[in-house]
């Protein structure tokens, strides 16, 4: 699959412009491919042009992907939304969680990492655009429950997680990354150890790694188009 190492090419350079025209050193923000849809060959692929780290949506498809592909020693993001009777599978099988936007989720996920791995490495997701129908916690909800995931034993807080409205102009895209940015600056003056703000995709990285996001989380612009029958934002678990 010589396009995916292509794709993977331009999209690192585009990255690296993000960072040059907002005066930020590259390796300040990371990439996570999002591999959901997408056949295990298409994420070997990946890996073998040298990319590391895998975002899933859907807990049984990236459950069995990252089982076929244990071999490879990858790093798997889930970034869907979680139901509280799939978080067994997740805290079992993945290395981050961007997706936690209640505490039953968060307390679940903690009690069930296994002793054997390394704590859960988590973010919390904000409907930053305040859309009625998109997963994720209020803005003014963020730091309460930032504060209480943090005492969690086996869950290590990293940061926030969006995914903003589609913008109608470049003025407009960079609006709400900037307000995910202001509200991870606050909670991190009580919770200085944050270090992820996870925003921006295949249409939008630009915006976000101008205003501060520390990983990128890119599908379709590696992998191609997904079938139209999965949507990127809404969510049932199949
Ligand atoms: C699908 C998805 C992405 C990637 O979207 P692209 O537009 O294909 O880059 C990123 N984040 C989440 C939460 C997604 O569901």
């Amino acid at each position: 699959m010589p396009a995916i190492a292509e794709n993977l090419a331009t999209v690192q350079a585009r990255i690296a412009a993000a960072c040059s025209a907002a005066a930020r050193p590259p390796q300040t923000v990371g990439l996570l491919a999002v591999s959901k849809t997408q056949p295990a060959a298409a994420v070997a692929a990946a890996a073998a042009a040298g990319q590391r780290a895998f975002g899933e949506n859907y807990v049984q498809e990236g459950v069995d992907k990252l089982r076929e592909l244990a071999a490879l020693q990858l790093e798997w993001h889930f970034i869907g939304p979680l139901q509280s009777n799939k978080t067994r599978e997740v805290a079992t099988s993945f290395d981050w969680v961007h997706s936690i936007d209640r505490l039953k989720l968060a307390e679940r996920l903690s009690a069930q990492r296994p002793l054997e791995r390394q704590p859960l490495q988590v973010c919390v997701q904000v409907n930053i655009s305040g859309e009625a129908s998109k997963s994720g916690c209020a803005p003014d909800d963020a730091l309460a429950l930032c504060r209480t995931i943090a005492g969690l034993p086996r869950l290590n807080l990293r940061g926030l997680m969006a995914i903003p409205a589609p913008a109608t102009s470049d003025a407009d895209a960079r609006a709400p990354f900037r307000a995910l940015r202001e509200l991870f600056d606050q909670i991190r003056r009580e919770l200085p150890g944050l270090d992820t703000i996870s925003a921006g995709m295949s249409d939008d990285l630009d915006a976000a790694i101008a205003e501060g996001s520390t990983l990128v989380r890119v599908g379709s612009a590696i992998f191609g188009a997904r079938p139209r029958n999965s949507p990127v934002h809404l969510q049932s678990n199949p």
